[in-house]
C-alpha cells in the first residue's frame, strides 16, 4: 500500500512527474495491502505452472516427427492422463505447502526489507539482483539435493522427485512436500541478502518456476534461448539425472553446471557425452549407455 491517496500527491512527494511504469505501479497497488502484494507470489506460481508447460503438452500429445526428433527420451511418451495426475499433486502441494510457507514468512519479508513503494528497480538493478538470487540458489541447492541423495533421504523424500526416470513440463514441482519446502529455502536467501521490490521478487519465482520446467522438459531444442546462458544446464543435463535415478552420483545442479565441475560430479554425464560424440547427446541414447555410469 503506498502512503499517497493521488498521484497528483505521489508527484508531489516525489518532486517529479511519475514515469509510465511508476504511474501503473501506483494504479495497481497504492490501495493494496502489502500482505496481498506479497501473496501475489503464490497465485504467479499456480499460473506459471498451469500455463507454461501447455506446449510442451501439445507437442507431446501431438506426436509431432518435427518435435519428437528433439525428445529426450524418445522412448517414453506421456499421456493426458499422466499429466493430469502431476498437475494435481503438484497442486496440492503448492496449496498446502507452499502456500501457507509464504502465508507465514510475511513477517520476514518485512523483516528483510523487500519493498512495495514507488522506486521501481531500474534495469540493472533487475538484472544484478536476480542474478545473485539464481547463483546463491544454485548453490545451496546443490548441496541440499546431494544430501537428498543420501540412502536415507532419498528413500524418504528425493524418491518421490525421482518416479519420473523421463521427466516433463508438469512433473518439474512434483516433489515430497518437504522437499518443496526445504528446497524453497534457499530461494529466500539471495533475496535476504540483496533484499530488492517486490516486483523483482515475483519475478525472481517466475522465473525459477519457468527454469524448472525448462530443465524437466524432456526435450532438448536446439533454438531453446537458454543455451546462450553461460553454464547454463538445460534439459538433457538434468535429465541424465533423473534417468540415472538413485544411483546417480552425476548432474546435482539445478541451474548452472559449474558446481559439478568443481566437485567432481560432472563425470558420469561427461563420460556418456564422450561416448555420443553428438550435438545433442541425448538424441538417440539407449538404456545400456545411460546405465554405464
Ligand atoms: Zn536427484
Ligand atoms: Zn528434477
Amino acid at each position: 500500500m503506498l502512503p499517497y491517496h493521488s498521484l497528483e500527491e505521489a508527484q508531489v512527494a516525489l518532486g517529479r512527474e511519475l514515469t509510465f511504469a511508476e504511474t501503473l505501479w501506483f494504479n495497481y497497488s497504492a490501495k493494496k495491502p502489502d500482505f496481498l502484494l506479497h501473496c501475489h507470489n503464490t497465485l504467479f506460481l499456480c499460473l506459471f505452472y498451469s500455463i507454461a508447460p501447455v506446449p510442451l503438452m501439445l507437442i507431446e500429445l501431438g506426436g509431432y516427427n518435427i518435435f519428437l526428433k528433439h525428445k529426450i527420451q524418445p522412448a517414453v511418451r506421456r499421456t493426458f492422463k499422466d499429466m493430469l495426475k502431476s498437475y494435481k499433486n503438484v497442486m496440492l502441494a503448492f496449496a498446502f505447502a507452499v502456500g501457507p510457507l509464504q502465508f507465514i514468512s510475511y513477517p520476514t519479508i518485512k523483516w528483510i526489507g523487500i519493498r512495495t513503494d514507488l522506486q521501481l528497480p531500474s534495469g540493472w538493478e533487475l538484472f544484478w539482483q536476480l542474478l545473485v538470487y539464481f547463483i546463491v540458489e544454485d548453490y545451496l541447492n546443490y548441496w541440499i539435493h546431494r544430501m537428498l541423495h543420501v540412502k536415507w533421504a532419498y528413500e524418504k523424500i528425493h524418491k518421490v522427485h525421482h518416479q519420473y526416470t523421463a521427466p516433463y513440463g508438469y512433473s518439474a514441482p512434483h516433489a515430497h512436500w518437504s522437499e518443496i519446502l526445504i528446497l524453497g529455502i534457499p530461494s529466500f536467501i539471495g533475496p535476504t541478502l540483496v533484499p530488492g521490490h517486490v516486483t523483482t521478487f515475483w519475478l525472481w519465482f517466475i522465473l525459477r518456476q519457468l527454469e524448472a520446467i525448462d530443465t524437466h522438459s524432456g526435450y532438448d531444442f536446439p533454438w531453446n534461448p537458454t543455451k546462450y546462458i553461460p553454464f547454463y544446464g538445460g534439459s538433457a543435463y538434468h535429465d541424465y539425472h533423473h534417468y540415472v535415478g538413485l544411483r546417480s552420483q552425476s548432474n546435482f545442479a539445478s541451474i548452472f553446471t559449474y558446481c559439478d565441475y568443481i566437485y567432481g560430479t560432472y563425470k558420469g554425464y561427461k563420460y556418456i557425452k564422450q561416448m555420443r560424440k553428438k550435438d545433442s547427446p541425448y538424441s538417440a541414447i539407449d538404456d545400456n549407455d545411460y546405465k554405464m555410469e
